[in-house]
């Protein structure tokens, strides 16, 4: 379970998130839409400890995140894996070695066990043939559908996706959503994913929230948020992305 309560972030004067609460319960697959600024990302990296909230409690699956202990919160972190808009692979290791490197290092790994974790990942994204290729030699959806495959490696419980697809060619897109669409429907992984893709929304996810100004304003599942949303800015909101 992943909550959030009352957490309030603050950059200078700007309220980021305002006393924000919600929970994601495990296995979910939950999807953040809403307007450019309205503090989706920082959802995200709040997940990932890249910042700290000025006041509330952040959780995961019973461990927590803020406040907590040094020793609690790095607990909390390893529940976690993110993948990025940019893929942020390493361009100097090979892909298998981009997917074992943290297994290895952090979790202590052997490096037969972690290969071997390796090569069913790479199966899992279609790209058991790729293992010796660099990062430069393949296409933008095949290098996210590696930095999906790194992600996993750590065994997360938590899987978080920032615009996963937006920096990739549009043909490229639909074998990224085919990836994370079989580890939605083969894993009990929690998703949490931030998106202006709003079929990505509507394939992936079971609940969509809705986020305007720091605060979620509207959820539910996805047909009923993009059929018949009730508040007027999730409406004018869709009416401009759809
Ligand atoms: P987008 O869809 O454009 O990515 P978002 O909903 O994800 O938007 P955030 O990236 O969470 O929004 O940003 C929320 C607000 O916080 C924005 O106004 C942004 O400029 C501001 N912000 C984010 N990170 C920082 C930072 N490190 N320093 C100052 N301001 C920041």
């Amino acid at each position: 379970l992943i909550t959030f309560d009352n957490v309030t972030k603050r950059f200078g004067s700007t309220t980021v998130l305002d006393d924000l609460c919600f929970s994601v319960r495990p296995g979910r697959h939950v999807t953040l839409i809403g307007p450019s600024g309205s503090g989706k990302t920082t959802i995200l990296r709040l997940l990932m400890t890249l910042e700290t909230p000025d006041s509330g409690t952040i959780q995961v699956n019973g461990d927590r995140l803020f406040p907590a202990a040094e020793r609690e919160r790095r607990q909390a972190r390893k529940k976690i894996g993110m993948v990025f808009q940019q893929f942020n692979l390493f361009p100097n290791m090979s892909v298998l070695r981009n997917i074992t490197e943290a297994p290895v290092r952090v979790l202590g790994l052997s490096p037969d066990e972690a290969e071997a974790r390796a090569k069913e990942l790479l199966d899992l994204v279609g790209l058991a043939d790729r293992t010796d290729a660099k990062p430069a030699q393949l296409s933008g959806g095949q290098q996210q559908r590696v930095a999906i495959a790194r992600a996993l490696a750590m065994r997360p419980q938590v899987l978080l996706l920032d615009e996963v697809t937006s920096a990739l060619d549009p043909e490229l897109v639909a074998g990224v959503l085919d990836v994370l669409r079989d580890i939605a429907t083969t894993t009990d992984i929690t998703m949490l994913c931030v998106t202006h893709e709003m079929n990505f929304a509507r394939d992936i996810s079971d609940e969509v929230m809705m986020f305007d100004s720091g605060k979620v304003i509207e959820s539910g599942p996805p047909e009923k948020i993009f059929a018949g949303p009730e508040h007027e800015r999730t409406r004018e909101f869709l009416g401009a992305v759809l």
